[in-house]
């Protein structure tokens, strides 16, 4: 019988909540605890909650497998305390359960953040550039769990489609079909939208080819009106980011003071990073700390009064450093949070008046959706780490479910076909058409 790991490679399942973390390496882990990270803190995204909803036994006997795989000792169910529905469910199915507990996490953004998730779940402080499992924890989140739990390869992928469309809704669509398509079968009228954003509004993508694909961690589809601030905002280049950055940035710090980890006592300063687009000092120790930035977005879209981009400047940093090959002092090193850590949370309805998000319709139910789409792309790459290695020939004929690429040597999962039919390209992407 194959072990937990092993199954979760072969069956490809990833960090479903938008990193595509292979799970079969923290299932090989040693640790105390085991979180289910049920905050889903981004704006107008609902695909988690519904999940504990309709699937609730499968996520906590994902939980319960992990724990047994990795030798927890304590469970913990982390959601908002406003789920109260969710919360009375998860309380009476754990009732008999004394090593598995619900913890309520603040409404605010980003308590779904993993280092966050775990400072109020359970006090402990992950120190900068460190791991959950620095300070014995696991977290998953319930898609991963769930997929943990079901004994078969992950073809489709859960996702909210929301915002600027006629009916938000949470969708479990065969990966490798295209937004478009998506967004068609959920009633969107595509030429009345201005753009989408991919992954929610704070650390999401925006779409520049809705002939992209859903993957294993396609989280959500976010619709935008063309005038909406938020398609605005992600537009600018780097160069003009830049540009406006040097010469607006006045050095007020909000962007640090709100910054919830530089609260959490990780030396992330970025009105540093802003200050060195003027004096370019990377490497002399000013910005370094931009390596403990975990890219939420809070700074850019929240707390920056000049409509700045403290968080670009601060990716740009890592990116440098790491090509430099530089690392803060105080990496690994263990922290304490700051004195006003617990008081400046930013509420997520503060968060959507600024962002104006209030407008849309903040709900997103499951509904089932016919697919017949008559071929998916498939990509090898879906996850953090090699990209699957193809395992079909053209011409070959899969079923769903089939495996179509094989895990590779070192960090990766196996890919499997989402529809059944014939393999008509083998590339980066395995593109399977419907039929023979
Ligand atoms: S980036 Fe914005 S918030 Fe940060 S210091 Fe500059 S002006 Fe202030
Ligand atoms: S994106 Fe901004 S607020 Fe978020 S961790 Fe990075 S520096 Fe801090």
């Amino acid at each position: 019988m194959r072990t937990l790991p092993d199954r979760l490679r072969a069956h490809g399942v990833v960090g479903a909540g938008g990193a595509g973390f292979p799970a079969y390496v923290k299932a090989q882990a040693e640790a105390e605890i085991v979180i289910v990270n049920a905050a889903e803190c981004e704006p107008l995204l609902h695909k988690d909650k519904e999940l504990l909803h309709h699937f609730q036994d499968r996520i906590l006997d994902g939980l319960r497998q992990l724990m047994a795989e990795v030798g927890a000792t304590r469970g913990i169910v982390a959601i908002k305390e406003k789920y109260t529905d969710r919360i009375a469910a998860l309380r009476e199915a754990l009732e008999h359960e004394p090593n598995l507990e619900v913890v309520l996490l603040g409404d605010f953004y980003p308590a779904g953040d993993e280092f966050l998730t775990i400072y109020e779940a359970t006090g402990r402080v992950v120190p900068p550039g460190g791991l959950p499992l620095d300070v014995g924890c696991i977290v998953s989140n319930v898609e991963t769990l769930m997929n943990v739990s079901l004994d078969e390869p992950v073809t489709h992928k859960y996702l909210t489609v929301g915002g600027f469309v006629p009916h938000p809704v949470t969708v479990r669509a065969p990966i490798g079909i295209s937004y478009a398509e998506v967004l068609t079968a959920v009633g969107v009228d595509l030429t009345a939208i201005g753009g989408v954003l991919e992954g929610g509004v704070m650390m999401g993508k925006l779409v520049s080819d809705l002939q992209a694909v859903i993957t294993r961690t396609t989280g959500a589809l976010l619709c935008f009106p063309e005038d909406h601030g938020l398609l605005r905002r992600y537009s600018v280049e780097k160069v003009t980011r830049d540009k406006i950055g040097k010469s607006a940035c006045d050095q007020c710090s909000f962007c640090t003071e709100l910054c919830p980890r530089y609260l959490l006592g990780h030396p992330v300063e970025p009105h540093l990073a802003m200050r060195g687009l003027e004096f370019n000092m990377v490497g002399d120790g000013m910005v370094l700390g931009s390596s403990f930035c975990c890219e939420c977005n809070l700074c850019t879209l929240y707390a920056c009064p000049e409509d700045l981009f403290p968080k670009d400047a601060c990716a740009d940093n890592k990116v440098m450093m790491r090509l430099k090959g530089l690392e803060h002092p105080a990496k690994g090193k263990p922290s304490k949070p700051h004195s006003m850590a617990d008081y400046r949370h930013v509420p997520v309805a503060s968060l959507m008046k600024k962002l104006d998000l209030v407008r849309f319709e903040n709900t997103g139910p499951l509904v089932e959706v016919d697919w017949q789409p008559d071929q998916v792309a498939i990509p090898l790459k879906q996850h953090i780490g090699a990209p699957a290695v193809a395992s079909v020939k053209l011409g070959a004929f899969v079923r769903a479910g089939e495996p179509i690429g094989a895990a590779p040597d070192g960090l990766g999962v196996a890919v499997h076909a989402s529809i059944g039919g014939t393999v008509v390209a083998v590339g980066e992407s395995i593109v399977i058409r419907r039929g023979l």
